[in-house]
């Protein structure tokens, strides 16, 4: 067997290698070891869970006690806090051993990892592609093998769109699923912590150590303790049973689907879907209809107004949570300025990228005296009638796939001045946020012509809390 020492090296070895990627924002290898050593004492005691010695990277949105906390941002670039995430100190009394932070883009704000202060991150698949974002770098060092698993934010996308454009498994829990405590906020209503792995297995897993309420985050919801590993390699109409689930072998033989009734939103197979997407996804659907499942046509018709509602509240969040980045209480703080208002305007020209302000700016926008009405209060109205949408679906499907992006990852540079192009990528993941549904990528092919390397994913969207028959679903695929 190996030990957790061993395989901390053996990872540690090829993030070096890596180093190019620029996947990894902080290593410190002395932590590492420490952590695995640790790991390997519980071992030897016979306390060893199934995470136990598993190296797992977080995201730079997770505040660490050991590691800085950047959020891919200037303002934050030499902070390090004072407690651990919940994320982060479940995943470590799992056993797990952290081997580095993971490059952002900047507070989570971006599809590509290119708006990180700290730069871009390549897509291992394609050195010429962005990994997708914002959760890119905890993406690509999964699919580089970096690291065994990672974690990742979702907001509205961040974590099923880069587990796509990298050819990895993303879930975003049901909202309140996961705590958010010491998860730097973004838009507070919207974001969700989740799992970025090889398989639905061992997102399973990790879900398992993620999940639970949390006294010090309000809107954690309260829930049973979950197996989540339960229904794998199980078919549809059989009852859970762990003791005949396979949670990290492959199953020999694909289990029956027998009875799943899988809705496809009409709206996520329109015009704007690039052929090759298409094709690869309707693959993958006969895949699950010879596993016996039924294909159902349904309708989300509120899906094109998902753009304009997520980045109106999104950036009215930001707007209020980013407020605390003034200068006076931490992170950066500009080194000359003549009274208070100086120093707030230094402080956040100098700390924030472009991307930020301009969030800031529409946040403040639509929330201001006058314009409330007329933007905040008309998305807050449009973001229920999409919830509404989703129900009135499932009331025909289990579950519903579709795509995750329009297309497989662009080329880096190809969106940067644009930002409303960038923002019309996020079109099939951002009414899911929205609802506070959970909704997974899965791997289901590639590419063609120029593309043939560039991974395409499956969007599994579940109604709430039906994370582990999502997983059951993506399993026999995989
Ligand atoms: N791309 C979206 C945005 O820029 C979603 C990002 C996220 O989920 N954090 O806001």
């Amino acid at each position: 067997a190996v030990s957790a020492v061993e395989l901390a090296q053996h990872f540690l070895t090829r993030i070096e290698a890596a180093n190019a990627l620029n996947a990894f924002l902080e290593v410190n290898p002395e932590a590492t070891l420490a952590a695995a050593t640790q790991a390997d004492v519980s071992i030897a005691r016979g306390h060893a869970g199934p995470l136990t010695g598993i190296p797992i990277a977080h995201k730079d949105v997770f505040v660490t006690r050991d590691w800085k906390s950047t959020a891919g941002s200037n303002m934050l670039a030499q902070y390090v806090s004072p407690f651990d995430a919940t994320v982060v100190e479940r995943l470590a009394h799992a056993g797990m051993v952290c081997v580095g932070k993971t490059n952002m883009d900047e507070f989570a704000m971006g599809s590509s990892t290119e708006n990180s202060f700290f730069g871009l991150t390549q897509n291992p698949w394609d050195l010429a592609a962005v990994p997708g974002g914002s959760s890119g770098g905890s993406a690509a060092a999964v699919a580089a093998r970096l690291v065994s698993a990672a974690t990742g934010s979702d907001t509205g996308g961040s974590i099923r769109q880069p587990a796509a454009f990298t050819g990895v498994t993303g879930i975003k829990p049901t909202y309140g699923r996961v705590s958010r405590y010491g998860m730097i906020a973004f838009a507070s209503s919207l974001d969700q912590a989740g799992p970025i792995a090889v398989s639905a297995a061992d997102c399973a897993l990790l879900l398992n150590a993620l999940a639970g309420s949390d006294p010090r985050d309000s809107t954690s919801l309260a829930q049973e303790t979950e197996d989540f590993t339960r229904y794998l390699g199980q078919s549809w109409n059989t009852q859970a049973n762990p003791s005949q689930a396979t949670p990290t072998g492959q199953t020999q033989e694909r289990p029956n689907l027998k009875g799943l009734r899988i809705g496809l939103p009409k709206e996520y197979f329109s015009a704007g879907l690039a052929a090759e997407v298409r094709s690869a996804l309707e693959t993958a659907l006969k895949v699950y209809e010879s596993l016996g499942a039924t294909l159902i046509e349904i309708s989300l018709p509120k899906t094109e107004l998902s753009i304009p509602v997520y980045y109106v509240l999104a950036s009215a969040e930001a707007s209020s949570n980013l407020s605390r980045f003034d200068g006076v209480r931490y992170g950066h703080r500009a080194a000359h300025y003549r009274d208070l208002a100086d120093l707030y305007q230094k402080t956040r020209t100098e700390g924030f990228g472009a991307e930020v302000k301009r969030r800031i700016l529409v946040g403040a926008y639509v929330l201001s005296h006058g314009y409330y009405d007329a933007y905040y209060v008309q998305a807050q109205k449009i973001r229920r009638l999409i919830a509404q949408d989703f129900q009135q679906g499932f009331a025909q499907c289990d579950v519903m796939m579709g795509p995750v992006s329009p297309t497989v990852a662009w080329n880096l540079g190809e969106k940067t001045d644009d930002p409303l192009h960038m923002y019309l990528a996020d079109i099939y993941t951002l009414s899911i946020s929205l609802a506070g549904l959970p909704g997974m990528s899965i791997p289901c092919g590639f590419g063609q012509n120029a593309h043939d390397s560039r991974p395409v994913g499956l969007q599994i969207i579940g109604n709430y809390f039906s994370e582990a028959r999502m997983l059951q679903i993506a399993h026999a695929f995989q």
